[in-house]
């Protein structure tokens, strides 16, 4: 080691252990875990980058953000939504939610608290993390909870000729509203729930988008009758085989929205609740983005080739000029930027090998809840599995000779 490799190793603080679990991440998943845990009598501490809870949905969601699904599929374990709440709860509704979720279950996170790398210590029987910071805090629990979500990094697909664009280019984690776009052409790219809704939402604000759809899309209406297409699906499916309810969800939808693949939005072969079971790919739930594609509100295009000084050429060779550039284009994982020895779980991209409803117990004490792309529904399975598993290692760990290694502060690890 050189002598500035030193000088950084005396700087660092001796590892400190932690009774119980550390969870990674304030969200709804790493709440979830937490509020199971304590409900069980296991002690956790919570480690939060941001100076919030729920900061994914408070810092970067949109202003018109409201639950796509219905209250009764996105409350959490232990705390139903306010009796007032409306059946899709808007985004500053669902972070009081959180807050008041959080403080019921006496869980306060540790904000400012990022996660820089996580190992499993063999000598020790724990998990050592270490936050990033002056002196590198290093903490030791005997279980981890990864809760850093499906969301945490925005992808940014590199457009050729991107550096030249005179416009202003964002990704729709940053956009809030289409106030600052009025009059403006915009290119929203992709067309997933969030490039639908911020699609919408320009319109809405006097902006003339167009929306980039590049693949196949289910796009299915977000009530059929006034229920809830996903609550009929999630019925149909205890009584048929998934094949049966895609054809009668996409018969239905037909009705609603007529044919959409005529509107440039052509579906996938395999029908929408199989494919999310394939691939995790989520249906679009239509909240009005279709009738605007069918006024010419909304423009569909096809895929972008490269960035021009101002604006793009598609390519089938034709180009148009935009003010702005939105990008729909979806989130990953940062899991393996700061999680050693997790090679065995979670893939390279980030997310559990074992799908749902079993990717949330690792190795050595290592759990993850909220990587199911099954939403806050799945985060909530995830969360009381995990809270019943370290329930019975903690009893078992009180009960017997070990337990001091749990409450102790150590220095020679
Ligand atoms: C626009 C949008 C709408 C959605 N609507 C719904 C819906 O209606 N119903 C539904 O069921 N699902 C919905 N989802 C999907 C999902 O339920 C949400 O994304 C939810 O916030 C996931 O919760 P989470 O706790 O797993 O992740 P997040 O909410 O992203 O929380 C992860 C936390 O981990 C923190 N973190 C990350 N890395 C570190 C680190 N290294 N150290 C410390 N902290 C770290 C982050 O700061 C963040 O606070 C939606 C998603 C999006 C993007």
């Amino acid at each position: 080691m050189d002598g500035e490799g030193e000088a950084h190793q005396e700087r660092r603080r001796p590892a400190a252990w932690v009774p119980g679990a550390i969870i990674v991440g304030a969200g709804p998943s790493g709440l979830a875990a937490a509020a199971c845990l304590a409900a069980r009598g296991v002690p956790a501490t919570v480690l939060e980058m941001s100076d919030s809870l729920a900061s994914t949905w408070r810092h970067r969601t949109y202003d018109r953000l409201t639950l796509h699904l219905p209250k009764r599929f996105c409350q959490l374990p232990l705390l139903p939504f306010p009796e007032g709440y409306p059946a899709y709860p808007s985004k500053d509704q669902f972070v009081a939610y959180m807050e008041a979720y959080a403080a019921a279950a006496g869980v306060a996170p540790r904000f400012g608290a990022r996660v820089e790398e996580a190992a499993f210590d063999p000598a020790a029987g724990a998990w050592a993390v270490r936050l990033g910071g002056e002196g590198g805090e290093l903490l030791l629990a005997r279980w981890l909870v990864v809760a850093t979500g499906e969301n945490a990094v925005p992808r940014k697909p590199a457009f050729p000729g991107a550096a030249r664009f005179a416009g202003r280019v964002m990704h729709t984690r940053d956009y809030k509203s289409g106030e600052a776009f009025a009059g403006k052409k915009v290119l929203v790219v992709g067309c997933g729930n969030s490039g639908m809704e911020v699609s919408l939402d320009l319109c809405r604000h006097g902006a003339k988008p167009s929306m980039v759809v590049r693949n196949t899309v289910h796009v299915l209406p977000r009530e059929m009758l006034g229920i809830s297409t996903f609550g009929i699906a999630m019925a149909l499916l205890k009584l048929f085989s998934v094949q049966v309810v895609d054809r009668i969800l996409l018969a239905a939808a037909r009705v609603v929205l007529g044919d959409t693949g005529k509107l440039g939005l052509r579906r996938p072969k395999t029908g929408p609740m199989e494919l999310k079971n394939l691939t995790g790919r989520t249906p679009v739930l239509d909240v009005g983005t279709i009738g605007h594609i069918k006024t010419g509100k909304i423009k569909v295009v096809g895929a972008v080739k490269e960035v021009t000084p101002c604006g793009v050429r598609f390519a089938d060779g034709e180009e148009e000029q935009f003010d702005a550039i939105i990008l729909a284009t979806g989130y990953r994982s940062n899991v393996p930027s700061w999680l050693k020895d997790g090679g065995e779980v979670f893939t390279r991209e980030g997310m559990p090998k074992v799908p749902f409803p079993n990717g949330w117990k690792g190795k050595n004490g290592l759990y993850t809840v909220g990587f199911s792309q099954r939403g806050l529904l799945g985060a909530s399975s995830d969360a009381l599995n995990i809270a019943r598993d370290i329930h019975c290692q903690w009893k078992d760990m009180m009960s017997g000779p070990a337990n001091n290694n749990v409450l102790q502060s150590s220095d020679n690890v």
